[in-house]
């Protein structure tokens, strides 16, 4: 059994570049953070969840690939999970499924 879950790709709010694809899940509408795990691709960044950084901060900040604009940067979240807490109003997102 697969847990449901949203497919969005996640665009620089400057340029429009795609940054990357997110499996969202639970009915929240807004995306304040982007767990590390479920980001599907790119692949660099897909496999943050398997590098091993020390600590969250030594993660670099989420930028735009085009235009290098700051989109969030890497926080320990409940649970020692990890995310990038995004900028709000600095990316589009679009449903893909
Ligand atoms: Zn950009």
């Amino acid at each position: 059994m697969g847990q449901k879950y949203k497919v969005f790709d996640i665009h620089c709010g400057k340029c429009s570049a795609f940054v990357l694809t997110y499996h969202k899940y639970g009915a929240g509408k807004g995306i304040l953070r982007l767990y590390f795990h479920r980001i599907e691709s790119p692949s660099a960044l897909a496999a943050l969840k398997q590098t091993n950084f020390n600590k969250v901060k030594d993660v670099p900040h989420l930028r735009c690939p085009n235009c290098e604009e700051l989109l969030g940067s890497a926080v320990e979240h409940k649970g020692g999970k990890w995310a990038f807490r995004m900028r709000q109003g600095y990316f589009h997102r679009k449903l893909k499924k």
